[in-house]
């Protein structure tokens, strides 16, 4: 999705537009451990306007998302959301010194020309959200580390086992303490 540079004026505008998942796909097939899947495009809702030179943008993203659990390594899908808000300044104009400062930071990035391709923008905003561990549900039990059973759909006996024997060294513990 592309804007010109000219069309960004001091009024803000606002627009819905759909980026296509399959690069973001790309990107995400790369990683040594797959833990997501865009199903289908990338709705964007954006608003945009220019202070001087410099060029705001904020909005929402969502897409459908397929996601691994880190903890029971089921699929699930993951609600694809994320608000945004980053600045463009022009390339030719720079930062004045202040270069490393903003190179720090990914909300600011350049633009050069007479036209801003916010494609790429949308696919790094997209990748920002994913957490780092995807989760099922915060209380997922994950694995047994013993038997490899899913503790969310049925219990074995190894959980058991094991927090007896932690229990038992804590018990330990407190009578080596009094
Ligand atoms: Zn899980
Ligand atoms: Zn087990």
């Amino acid at each position: 999705m592309k804007l010109r540079v000219d069309d960004i004026t001091a009024e803000a505008k606002e627009f819905s537009f759909e980026e296509a998942e399959a690069q973001v796909n790309v990107v995400l097939e790369r990683e040594p451990v797959r833990e997501y899947r865009i199903e289908g495009p990338i709705s964007v809702t954006v608003s945009y306007y220019r202070a001087g030179t410099d060029l705001f943008f904020a909005g929402r993203l969502r897409a459908s998302t397929k996601a691994v659990c880190a903890r029971c390594a089921e699929e699930f899908l993951w609600p694809g959301e994320r608000a945004f808000r980053f600045v463009l300044a022009p390339k030719a104009v720079g930062f004045a010194g202040e270069t490393d400062l903003h190179a720090e930071d990914l909300e600011f990035s350049l633009y050069e020309g007479d036209e801003i391709d916010l494609s790429p923008l949308i696919r790094e905003q997209f990748l920002l959200s994913l957490p780092t561990r995807p989760l099922c549900a915060d209380e997922c039990r994950g694995l047994c580390p013993h038997c490899g059973v899913n503790l969310n759909l049925a219990e074995c006996g190894c959980a058991a086992e094991s927090f007896d024997a932690r229990f038992a060294a804590l018990r330990s513990l407190k009578l080596r303490r009094s």
